[in-house]
């Protein structure tokens, strides 16, 4: 009887690598090794965001998830996620946000930040694999409302589109010197916009749902 090998490639020399299921089940294994121990990673991304995350710990704040498929340029670029101690209704997020490891220590002082306020967070999607970003492209191919395929943040795990209860449609802006925002009071959002900059996380402009750590004339933060 024949016999194969089905052992992945291991590119990095880190032993086996896992990838995000991309249709939303669940049931991924995590290598042991894949796991690094948590640290300390202060309140601000670290590093350069585009560049793989395997090697950086997640932040203490949050749970690591180990290593996935994440794309940049159409790159595919293995990065470490984190689950954050936030909800998120994402298909693909297990019930709570999952981010990069290099903003873990961002999302989780600025997600920590808003709940010392008196605020209740929570996200809409997080991380995005290629199939998923793929259907949203397919659903919507038009480059002003959908990223294409391999050019989201979301799927470098830098981006949530946060929930803000109170703003009705998702898509509803009220467009303030270029910035879209809710069309119907947010607490959430007012508090977003006023305090992401601390945290080196910002509103893309054209959704006001969506923030991510890309520090470009298509983002912006501050009270509004
Ligand atoms: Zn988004």
């Amino acid at each position: 009887m024949a016999t194969f090998s089905t052992a992945p490639p291991s590119p990095t020399g880190g032993g086996a690598v896992i990838n995000g299921n991309g249709d939303g089940t669940t049931g991924t294994t995590t290598p042991p090794g894949d796991i690094l121990p948590p640290s300390s990673n202060g309140d601000q991304p670290i590093g350069d965001v585009y560049a793989s995350s395997e090697a950086i710990p997640c932040d203490s704040r949050t749970r690591d998830l180990g290593i996935f498929d994440g794309y940049h340029g159409g790159i595919l670029t293995k990065v470490r996620l984190c689950e954050l101690d936030m909800p998120s209704s994402g298909s693909e997020d297990g019930g709570k946000a999952r981010v990069n490891s290099r903003v873990s220590g961002a999302f989780a002082s600025l997600v920590d930040a808003a709940k010392a306020a008196g605020l209740n967070p929570s996200a809409n999607s997080s991380f995005r694999s290629q199939a998923h970003q793929q259907a949203l492209w397919d659903a919507n191919p038009n480059p002003a409302k959908v990223a294409r395929p391999g050019n989201s943040n979301h799927q470098m795990g830098l981006a949530i589109d946060f929930s803000m209860t109170g703003t009705g449609s998702t898509s509803n802006c009220k467009t303030i010197s270029g910035i879209c925002t809710p069309s119907v009071h947010s607490d959430l959002y007012d508090w977003l916009r006023a305090n992401s900059c601390t945290y080196g996380i910002r509103q893309y402009n054209g959704e006001f749902w969506h923030f991510d750590t890309l520090d470009d004339s298509t983002r912006s933060c501050g009270a509004i």
